[in-house]
């Protein structure tokens, strides 16, 4: 018998900010039987990122790596995807130092 998660379970919030967390490029909808982060379903549960499908040509892509199984490189410029992320980032970073500088000491 399950018992429901309850809101208080540290690993309900891991849940979530694997949902909604900074990794959202990545669309867990890939199954490859030779990976072992895609056939244990603790990863999923966890909230860690899994394993993704190529921008290029959908091939399946470790979560712990960034080459798909036909070799083609994810963080590359040509990838929109992570262009739009690395665009995201940078744009996060700027309004960090913002902050730190009406900081006053
Ligand atoms: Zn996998
Ligand atoms: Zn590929």
């Amino acid at each position: 018998m399950s018992v429901p998660m309850k809101k208080s379970d540290p690993a309900y919030w891991m849940l979530e900010e694997g949902l909604s967390g900074k990794r959202k490029i990545k669309k867990p909808e890939i199954y490859s039987e030779s990976c072992y982060i895609c056939r244990d379903p603790e990863f999923a549960l966890m909230g860690l990122p899994l394993c993704y499908s190529c921008y290029k040509c959908g091939a399946h892509v470790p979560a712990d790596d960034c080459i798909c199984d036909n070799g083609h490189d994810q963080e590359s410029m040509d990838n929109p995807e992570f262009a739009e992320y690395c665009n995201n980032n940078s744009n996060s970073n700027n309004n960090v130092e913002e902050k730190y500088d009406d900081i006053q000491f």
